[in-house]
């Protein structure tokens, strides 16, 4: 583990000059309805191809192969449905299981899919077992899927992640077929075996180059569709501001096409960058309902909505706040806070600035102006610099102001920072700190940033030496500053080594 987090010079391989046919092989294999189709469409970008809850006979279904493109990794992608028709049915090998040891012969990696929900079930331990005994020695990479449902900060997560070590081939990887969270990860596990792979099977690319730090999971992640929610009480004009936002290129999406079927409204390019409008239709009345009274099913709902945006914009009415004394109307504040609870990139939006130009409206404008940010600060303490964009949605280039906003945001909520350049900053910053006295500086041994979207690092502590809530504080303080992350909920973990 350390080892990984230490070693950050490797030599790059560049795969896109490799033969196709000369491509590492790599199955996907794992009981029915773990996703394995779902991370093989996302693997050969094949978006359009998506799967939805309905019954697929999955013993008669083939073996398909692709060709996977993940940042800068080309491999053949194989996805088995053969291995589940003898795990399924508990019985010896069937023609498909067969077929699926055949493919196994010519496989030099397997991702054996878990469903992250569900936990490590006995049929999972069988997959594993077949595999075992079918493909001794065989480099096997567990991947729980469906992570986006699970929560870092409750435990689950990793109480998951604890679960998925019991298959037996070492540390898993949590990700999201379904969203592409947790993709990087799996570039992260994969170069290093498949480069081994190339070398030492000396199939030649054009060149091998040195690289010393490599950014490509980084570039990856913030190319991946932006999905986008706009939320705010009704009549602040956030229909005015889409259609601003879509102007011409507007594509409405049917029910059958995009991420999720209930889930995405609208899909466009801004800057040649593609947008998911994630639906927040009656988002807002389970908040509301929410606030009334304990319904924990509303709250689950409201939840899943906000956790499939990345960024949420959260939409204010100027002429309201020039009314009232507050900026913000409970519910807001609510909205906001869970946005930011929910590691989601945060924008708000003070729309309707038109209406308080004008000389006698000066005074007004002003206050508008500088209300907003303190009291935003005042109510999301935890997250410092939310951006805060005044437009008015009636006017066209508001479309550039708050895109612009979102984009930025977006590239900060999905910005991985390289362990070396960490540890560089974290000297600095601990220098730059006065302890009380020196005995309470706590021994950080390495700091690296296990997750983006939001960035999630950990503190790998020397000894049983802890970071207090103050340190933590200090920490995420300086990580936002000196790598200007305002608006963005970061996240820092601590584990202790020897
Ligand atoms: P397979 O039988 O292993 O090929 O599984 P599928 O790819 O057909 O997926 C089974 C079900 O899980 C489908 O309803 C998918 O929409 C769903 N699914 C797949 N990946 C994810 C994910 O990352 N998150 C969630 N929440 N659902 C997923
Ligand atoms: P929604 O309920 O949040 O979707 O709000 P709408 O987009 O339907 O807007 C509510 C009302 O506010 C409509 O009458 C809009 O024309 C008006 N409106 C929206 N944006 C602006 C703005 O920037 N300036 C002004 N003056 N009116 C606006």
């Amino acid at each position: 583990r350390l080892d990984k987090v230490v070693g950050t010079s490797s030599v790059m391989v560049d795969f896109t000059k490799i033969d196709i046919n000369k491509l590492p092989r790599v199955l996907i294999m794992g009981r029915p309805n773990v996703g394995k189709s779902a991370l093989f469409n996302r693997l050969i970008r094949r978006r359009e191809a998506l799967v939805y809850n309905t019954p697929t006979d999955h013993v008669t279904r083939d073996i398909r192969e692709g060709v996977a493109k993940l940042g800068n990794l080309r491999f053949k992608v194989l996805d088995s449905a053969g291995i589940e028709a003898e795990a399924s049915s508990g019985s010896v090998l069937g023609r498909t299981a067969e077929m699926t040891g055949n493919v196994l012969s010519k496989t030099q990696f397997v991702i054996l899919l878990v469903d992250a929900r569900d936990g490590v079930l006995p049929m999972d331990l069988d997959v594993g077992k077949w595999l075992r005994k079918n493909a001794p020695g065989m480099k096997t990479i567990v991947v729980m899927n469906k992570a986006e449902s699970l929560d870092d900060c409750d435990g689950s997560l990793g109480a998951a992640v604890g679960d998925a070590y019991n298959l037996g081939f070492g540390e898993p990887i949590a990700l999201s077929a379904e969203t592409g969270l947790g993709m990087a990860e799996l570039h992260e596990t994969l170069r290093p075996l498949l480069e081994e792979y190339v070398i030492q099977n000396n199939i030649r690319d054009d060149e091998i180059k040195e690289n010393e730090e490599n950014n490509s999971s980084e570039d990856m992640e913030s190319k991946l569709p932006l999905q986008l929610a706009i939320v705010g009480r009704p009549n602040v004009g956030k229909s005015t501001l889409l259609n601003t936002i879509l102007q011409e290129d507007r594509v409405l999406v049917g029910p059958e096409a995009g991420l999720t079927r209930d889930s995405i409204r609208a899909e466009f390019e801004y800057e040649g960058r593609t947008i998911y409008l994630v639906d927040t239709a009656g988002w807002l009345e389970r908040t509301k309902q929410q606030e009334k009274g304990p319904a924990s099913l509303s709250i689950m709902q409201s939840r899943k909505h906000l956790m499939r945006a990345h960024v949420v914009v959260l939409v204010l009415d100027a002429e309201e706040i020039a009314k009232a004394r507050r900026s913000m109307k409970h519910v807001e504040v609510v909205i906001a806070r869970r946005a930011v609870e929910e590691g989601r990139g945060l924008v708000v939006i003070v729309n309707k600035m038109d209406l308080l130009r004008g000389k006698e409206n000066y005074k007004l404008y002003k206050s508008v102006i500088e209300a907003v940010p303190q009291e935003i600060q005042t109510v999301i303490p935890q997250v410092t610099g939310i951006p805060v964009v005044f437009v008015s949605a009636l006017e066209a280039k508001s479309q550039i102001a708050v895109m612009n906003q979102v984009v930025e945001t977006y590239e900060k909520w999905c910005l991985r920072l390289s362990t070396a350049r960490l540890n560089r900053w974290l000297r600095k910053v601990m220098s730059r700190h006065s302890w009380k006295d020196q005995a309470a500086q706590p021994k950080i041994k390495y700091f690296t940033q296990v997750k983006a979207r939001p960035p999630t690092f950990i503190a790998f502590m020397s000894g049983k030496t802890q970071l207090s809530d103050t340190d933590l504080r200090f920490l995420t303080r300086s990580l936002k500053e000196d790598f200007d992350l305002g608006g963005i909920p970061v996240r820092i973990l601590q584990r202790t080594v020897e």
